[in-house]
């Protein structure tokens, strides 16, 4: 007979760990943030990375993010709940090339992702360990994007779903919820008073929330373009990666996969320089890098063409800032009038029709290249996080 290797089928998950003050959490129970009260901070899955994994095992893997399974959080792969998200296309820019000079210029171009943008990663992992751990209904507030992924997942994995959504979000993002039969409330307000509203709301009728970063396992998915990005890249990662910024997920994400790779041998200690661009109206990363503080402030400007960037207040300020700070990075913002420029051109000269937010990183590239932040001969990654089809209503064509 034939006896599984251990490692091709299980995940190497032991616990989760608080990066802040360091309890450990037993990880086949329901977590959401640090129980230490006087932390709360985000928790970071830890995996047993010393038993000489080789990264030989990824071939004839399927093309989506659980080719990465060992480091993903399900216990049992009859509960991942898949839609094919993730092993998404490094594409170079073309047309718009002239304006690169020497530098290699690159996207990872998330737009092709089940409903449409990187959540699918976040949120697959998500629902499926909350369906190993039983969970019946799952609830996050959201800008647009987040909402419809969890939409389509808890469909597909036969749970509850609960949306709540700031009522200025175009009308595309609502719809998608209601067809995959998720439950939507729109909030008048931003993402931060869904968040309010919504806790009052779960703990009255037992719904786990999965809100960005009190919940751990969104971490893990989106992590995995960490892991694509070393692979796609032949084990050499580039040297800045330019990230729109929300709540962090992805920028922490990235950073932590990294860590893991380094950790088994996979890639060695040279780390890109981690950017993080967000929009004028919401500037808290910004100030607070540019101010040298470990926290951001509350700051809402008011409406962003770019919603997935309305975060007033990040959960993982701290953690974002810690990334930044520790990659030799930078943070900068870009205005909705810069970003509506941006998306048009890239559709244009390029032929790819990318979210607000993912636009928003090729004025970030041009500022930070005539500032020689950047410097000549660089490689340049920028994740384009969505497509930009869900915008348009917002877009003055
Ligand atoms: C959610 C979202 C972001 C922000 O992502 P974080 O990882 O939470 O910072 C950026 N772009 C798009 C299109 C999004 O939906
Ligand atoms: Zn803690």
């Amino acid at each position: 007979m034939n006896t599984p290797i251990a490692l091709e089928t299980d995940s190497l998950i032991t616990n989760l760990k608080c990066p802040e003050c360091g309890t450990l959490h037993n990880a086949a129970v329901i977590n959401t943030v640090c129980i230490n009260p006087a932390c709360r901070s985000t928790l970071f899955a830890q995996y047993n990375l010393t038993t000489g994994i080789n990264k030989s095992v990824l071939q004839g893997r399927p093309a989506t993010m659980w080719r990465y399974k060992e480091f993903l959080p399900v216990t049992d792969d009859k509960n991942i709940v898949t839609l094919g998200e993730g092993f998404t296309p490094i594409i170079p820019l073309q047309n718009l090339n002239k304006f690169a000079g020497d530098n290699e210029v690159l996207w990872k171009d998330e737009a092709g992702n089940p409903t449409g943008s990187f959540k699918a990663r976040g949120i697959s992992a998500a629902v499926s360990k909350a369906k190993e751990l039983g969970i019946e209904a799952i609830a996050t507030p959201t800008a647009g994007n987040a909402g419809g992924a969890l939409a389509a997942y808890a469909a597909r994995a036969d749970i509850k779903a609960i949306v709540y959504m700031p009522k200025q979000t175009p009308q595309v993002f609502k719809d998608e919820c209601r067809l995959y039969g998720a439950q939507l409330l729109e909030v008048d307000g931003n993402i931060s008073d869904c968040g309010k509203l919504i806790n009052e709301h779960a703990l009255l009728n037992n719904w786990f929330q999965v809100s960005t970063l009190k919940e751990p396992y969104r971490l893990e998915g989106k992590k995995t373009m960490g892991y694509e990005i070393a692979e796609q890249f032949n084990w050499q990662l580039p040297d800045v990666i330019l990230y729109p910024t929300g709540g962090g997920t992805g920028l922490i994400g990235i950073w932590k996969a990294f860590d893991e790779m380094e950790q088994m041998g996979w890639i060695g200690s040279k780390r890109p320089r981690m950017v993080a661009v967000q929009s004028e109206s919401c500037n808290g990363i910004v100030a607070a890098f540019n101010a040298g503080k470990q926290v951001s402030d509350f700051a809402d400007g008011g409406f962003t063409i770019a919603n997935g960037l309305r975060v007033p207040k990040p959960y993982a300020d701290k953690q974002i800032l810690n990334v930044l700070r520790e990659s030799k990075g930078a943070a900068l913002t870009i205005s909705d009038t810069e970003m509506s420029h941006s998306l048009k051109e890239i559709a244009r000269y390029e032929g790819m029709l990318i979210a607000p937010e993912g636009a928003a990183l090729w004025q970030a590239f041009k500022k930070l290249k005539a500032s020689q932040w950047i410097k000549n001969g660089e490689q340049v990654l920028m994740i384009n996080t969505g497509s930009g089809y869900k915008y348009l209503e917002n877009i003055d064509i």
